[in-house]
């Protein structure tokens, strides 16, 4: 089912939580809202799930006015990231639950709702806890159970509210790989509250940015990473160091590296990652001049950080080989070269 935000607008009091939200979401895909904390996911999440009025604004389910239609008519499922099962129930309880509380006249038979269970269970790959309570499971394996009674109403568009977040890392990375699994292939119309950068870019079709109650950019993966809209998104979606410079005919430099500047303004700040910059001993005039300050060991990469004369210090990402090769240590004197940059107005 396709959903159609159209110029959402909420305040709480005087705080503008959400300023004039525009969105399609097509049917069957899975997208994230990704935004730092208080940027109006969650609100705009509640809104679409009917919990939450908009003070202007409408939201379109399938081409139809939703927008007062109760949250219990929108066929929504939801996970939250704190793991709302029942605890005085058992995981084959919990599945059942939204189709044993539905009216007489739509309630399956008690076998039908225990066969439903059971391959909800199995496509969460969790039936063999059917019988244990929540208490006696993991934090990975609430959240697949909480996505699976989600599921179990068969609902027409799944929210879910940063579902991984309570959990650690590891169990994290697998269950969003699995969620993208289970997306797949069940092609639910999906919403996820993000604030994590690598589980939208990983997971999501498409990943909305969000700050400060409205949207700065709309995109695939590849689009957002790549080619950032505004300066925000770039620096939300990784690590970036800033340069500033003032703009002599159409360049702004960063040591001697020229850079087309943005056409507007004097001044310029370049931004660059920290896996874009050239790393070396010898000196030349297109370089910047530092001193390395810190190693970090990042697994597959190494952060060197780098004092330079002017500004802040310097973040360079290597990969393991080349640091290996390079032998870089903690006082050394360098040059460094950013290859690739993003310039914009100052
Ligand atoms: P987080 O990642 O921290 O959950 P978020 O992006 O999901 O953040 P929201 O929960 O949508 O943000 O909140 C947006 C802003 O609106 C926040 O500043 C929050 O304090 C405020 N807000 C949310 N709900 C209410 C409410 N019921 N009353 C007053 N202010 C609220």
């Amino acid at each position: 089912m396709s959903i159609e935000v159209r110029q959402i607008n909420k305040r709480f009091g005087d705080f503008v939580a959400l300023d004039d939200i525009n969105l399609d979401i097509q049917t069957g895909e899975l997208l994230a809202l990704l935004g730092p904390s208080g940027c109006g996911k969650t609100t705009l999440l509640r809104i679409i799930a009917g919990l939450e009025t908009p003070d202007r604004g409408s939201i379109l389910f399938h081409g139809e006015d939703a927008t007062d239609t109760h949250v219990r008519e929108r066929q929504v499922g939801f996970v939250f990231q704190h793991y709302a099962l029942f605890r005085h129930m058992t995981v084959f309880e919990n599945v059942a639950f939204g189709l044993r509380v539905r009216p007489k006249h739509t309630r399956p038979t008690d076998a039908a709702i225990k066969q439903k269970v059971h391959t909800l269970l199995e496509l969460v790959q969790l039936d063999w806890l059917a019988d244990r309570y929540p208490a006696q499971l993991s934090g990975g394996q609430r959240q697949r159970i909480a996505l699976a009674r989600a599921l179990a109403v068969e609902p027409r568009v799944l929210l879910l509210d940063e579902p991984f977040g309570a959990l650690d890392t590891k169990v994290r990375k697998e269950l969003r790989r699995w969620l993208r699994r289970l997306h797949d292939e069940m092609h639910i119309t999906s919403v996820f509250v993000t604030h994590d950068q690598e589980e939208a870019l990983e997971v999501a079709d498409r990943v909305v940015v969000m700050n400060k109650g409205r949207i700065e950019q709309t995109g695939t993966p590849e689009q957002v990473y790549d080619q950032p809209a505004t300066p925000f998104v770039y620096q939300f979606l990784g690590d970036v160091n800033l340069f500033h410079s003032r703009v002599h005919e159409g360049w702004a430099e960063v040591g001697g590296t020229r850079f087309a500047a943005p056409e507007a303004g004097d001044k310029a700040v370049i931004y660059v990652r920290p896996h874009e910059i050239d790393i070396q001993r010898i000196a030349t005039d297109k370089a910047l001049a530092g001193v390395i300050t810190h190693v970090r060991l990042l697994g597959a990469t190494v952060r060197l950080e780098v004092n330079v004369a002017a500004g802040d210090p310097v973040e360079v990402e290597l990969t393991r080989e080349r640091y290996t090769e390079g032998r870089w240590s903690v006082g050394e004197a360098v040059w460094l070269s950013p290859r690739e940059a993003r310039v914009y107005a100052g």
